[in-house]
């Protein structure tokens, strides 16, 4: 078969079987084009995507502002490593620190690159400027936590599949029950070594679980409290995601005023990627003020690729899109639509629990054991029925379709949503 011939469905997962290794285990549909809140498989069937790469498609498939940004550049220059400076990365470093309100970034690929980043960065301000004894910092995290899959981040995860037979493990973390204020005084009082906390501001691929009101809050009041730097990993949250631009950051000085949310919690160092890029380019990236990134010396961290000119030419259009489009806005305004919608059924529905969520990143809990099947095979149901989604759990679905959605298709996605669970009704 030569490459460039169009494959069959099953040509296509044959292939990946046989020479891929099989560290996923994917819905069964082969896609081949992407356009806003749509992608087609091979065989020319069109469905709705409710997940959106894990959120890095905030901004809509193959967005054409970003993709003009990524091939203008791709076709200028594509990368110089740091070892030069390029045109393109000031301008970016310049347009996020203002976005976000931070006085720095550092560029990195993937977000477990950043969650690392982040955790060097705090360790080393733990050493010099809070002044821990060498090798003493601890780092607070959250159970179950999801913050990528390096060997150092499984060390803290307690996912036995993402941990088993890979120790052995990094020391220096410290786990806490999520969304326990108690337990995170409790920790920070009786251990002085406390440089940092690791926190997801909503528990995306442990559920979607949100935090009780002002939980985030009085987090960082503590954390400032003890001296130690609040982290927020919003790599699935950030970037519009839950109806604002971020989910830590309320009247930040950011430059989306429209976003009218609760008093801030500005995160002492902000961890974004995924929709940073609109899912075209593997672009993520630390923030954090002076104070803290001035610990970060020549030759203590890096990327070849990171902080490259195409990427930081994607990131500038990535979040010009989310604000010319008014993206956090839509996502509030949907998700609300979304989850009243949904809990209409609910009421008299045998097989959903409940929904929950922020803004566009929403999750239905059905009643069954996790171990069960039934979310797998209403995931594969609703692909069948034009509309893409995977269980984060063996009973819980995650519903996260790209930002760009109208009010019409929504309603749309929630008719055939509901059609489908209603198949499953006992
Ligand atoms: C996806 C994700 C990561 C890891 O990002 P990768 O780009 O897959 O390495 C880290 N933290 C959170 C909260 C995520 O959702």
């Amino acid at each position: 078969m030569a490459v460039l011939d169009q494959l069959t469905s099953q040509q296509a997962i044959d292939l990946e079987n046989k020479y891929g290794a099989h560290n996923y285990h994917p819905l069964p549909v082969v896609l081949t084009r992407g356009e806003g809140v749509y992608v087609w498989d091979v065989e020319g069937k069109q469905y709705y995507d409710f997940l959106s790469a894990y959120s890095a498609v905030n901004q809509g498939h193959c967005h054409p502002k970003i993709v003009n940004a990524m091939v203008q550049q791709a076709q200028t220059l594509t990368l110089t490593s740091r070892a030069f400076y390029n045109d393109m990365l000031g301008k970016y470093e310049k347009f996020a620190c203002e976005f976000f309100g931070f006085d720095k970034l550092l560029p990195m690929n993937t977000g477990a690159e950043a969650v690392e980043t982040a955790l060097k960065l705090c360790r080393k301000w733990a050493y010099e400027v809070k002044g821990i004894h060498e090798n003493e910092a601890e780092i607070i995290v959250c159970e179950n936590n999801f913050h990528g899959r390096t060997t150092t981040i499984i060390s803290f995860s307690n996912d036995p599949v993402a941990r088993k037979n890979f120790g052995p493990y990094t020391k220096g973390f410290i786990k806490i029950e999520y969304d326990n204020l108690v337990a995170l005084e409790e920790t920070l009082k009786n251990n002085p070594n406390v440089a940092g906390f690791l926190v997801e501001p909503i528990q995306g691929e442990a559920g979607v679980y949100v935090p009780s009101e002002g939980y985030l809050t009085k987090a960082k009041a503590l954390c400032e409290q003890y001296n130690v730097l609040f982290i927020a990993d919003e790599v699935q949250t950030g970037i519009a995601r839950t109806g604002r631009l971020l989910a830590t950051c309320g009247n930040c000085s950011c430059i989306n005023k429209n976003c009218s949310s609760s008093p801030d919690v500005k995160p002492d160092v902000l961890i974004l990627g995924k929709a940073i890029s609109g899912g075209v380019y593997p672009v993520s990236a630390v923030l954090a003020n002076d104070s803290v990134m001035n610990v970060i010396k020549p030759g203590n961290h890096g990327s070849t690729f990171g902080g490259n000119p195409v990427a930081a030419a994607v990131a500038i259009a990535a979040l010009e899109v989310v604000r010319d489009e008014k993206l956090a806005e839509n996502a509030s305004v949907l998700g609300e639509l979304f989850r009243a919608e949904l809990n209409k059924y609910i009421k008299t529905s045998k097989i959903v629990n409940l929904v929950r969520g922020k803004g566009l990143l929403n999750a239905i809990v059905i009643n069954e054991d996790e171990d069960s099947n039934t979310a797998w095979d209403i995931c594969l149901a609703l692909r069948d029925n034009g509309l893409l989604a995977k269980p984060t759990h063996g009973n819980i679905i995650r519903f996260a379709p790209p930002l760009v959605m109208t009010e019409e298709q929504l309603l749309d996605c929630v008719s055939i949503i509901i059609k489908t669970l209603k198949q499953f009704e006992k």
